[in-house]
């Protein structure tokens, strides 16, 4: 079967590989049906993470079930399924508790690669969710979305306590960020400010909700949200970047009392303790738990109540995923979709 293979920063080659089979007893194959390329897969593509071999890539994906183990109970070949990033039990006090990307159990569904024919999911009861349903091609795109991005958004907005009366900053426009203001306003913020310098992002933005737009990064972005509270600065702010410049903006845009959600995988960052204590803002982040939100998800998108796959403006079949990455690097493309 084809795969996406990492072989060194800037080097993506699509190559043959064998195809999963079934491990462990609670594991499904499923056929992929469409899977993407993450704003988190250009931190090796770009050489901020080393690459000490030759790499599987892809953590995003929906698809149908092909093979099941004997330990699945709630799963059937045939069923179409989307799931998130990380592969988990959903019975552990981790997952029971809604933080199923640190399940005990938890496998990174990265190390597995998504960007191919075929994938073995662990955990199958726990991590897959079926879609009912015959999704339109709308639809599929927006379920796409949903294994990560929308995810990831969603739980940004929650963390960062999003909700009505609130008024929301976004820093980041990539994929996340764009998806976070879509969260916001569904969660009912007031006011979504997104903070974006590129046209194309910021018609997205405003399309998925976003009241204003500042084009301001670093202290002057931090001034103008300032100007737009009444000094008061953001209720709520996510950070859906991961570099020391994005999370000091988030932390110094954000009130007293406000809430930070940080999700940009943190690269560099470094909290001064003196600065944070002072702040007096609440920080939650970390790997989204998009399980916990799934179900949700998959029910506003088959109802046509949002449109997250919007998000995407590149299509590609997966033999040019080098090209995807190409033009993700090249910030020519927000989110590509990759067809099998
Ligand atoms: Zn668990």
């Amino acid at each position: 079967m084809r795969a996406v293979i990492m072989h060194a920063p800037g080097d993506v080659r699509v190559e043959d590989v064998e195809r999963p089979t079934i491990v462990e007893p609670t594991d499904a194959v499923i056929r992929v049906t469409a899977a993407c390329i993450c704003g988190s897969d250009l931190w090796p593509y770009r050489g901020a993470e080393p690459l000490s071999r030759p790499t599987r890539m892809g953590h995003e994906y929906i698809g149908v079930v092909d093979q099941v183990g004997a330990g699945v109970r709630d799963l059937q070949v045939g069923d179409f399924v989307v799931g998130s990033f990380v592969a988990s039990d959903n019975t552990c006090e981790i997952c029971r508790a809604g933080y199923q990307s640190r399940c005990v159990h938890q496998v990174m569904m990265g190390s597995v690669g998504t960007q191919a024919d075929y994938a073995r999911i662990p955990l199958a009861d726990g991590t897959l969710v079926k879609v009912t349903g015959d999704p339109t091609a709308a639809q599929t795109r927006s379920l796409l979305a949903a294994s990560d991005v929308l995810g990831t958004g969603w739980f940004a907005a929650v963390a960062a306590e999003a909700g009505p009366g609130k008024t929301v900053a976004v820093v980041g426009d990539g994929a996340v960020g764009l998806l976070g203001i879509l969260a916001a306003r569904r969660l009912g913020a007031e006011r979504v400010i997104a903070m974006s310098r590129h046209a194309n992002r910021q018609a997205l933005a405003r399309r998925f909700g976003a009241t204003d737009v500042i084009e301001e990064r670093g202290d002057p972005g931090v001034e103008r949200i300032k100007e737009l509270t009444n000094g008061y600065g953001a209720h709520s702010t996510i950070e859906a970047v991961g570099t020391q410049e994005a999370m000091l903006q988030a932390v110094h845009a954000t009130r007293p009392g406000g809430h930070v959600g940080f999700v940009g995988v943190s690269h560099g960052v470094e909290l001064d303790g003196l600065e944070l204590f002072f702040s007096s803002v609440h920080l939650h982040g970390g790997p989204a738990p998009v399980r916990r939100f799934l179900p949700e998800l998959v029910e506003l998108i088959m109802t046509d109540q949002i449109d997250p796959g919007a998000v995407f403006d590149l299509e590609l079949p997966i033999e040019d995923a080098a090209e995807g990455y190409r033009a993700m690097d090249e910030r020519r493309a927000t989110k590509v979709l990759l067809t099998l």
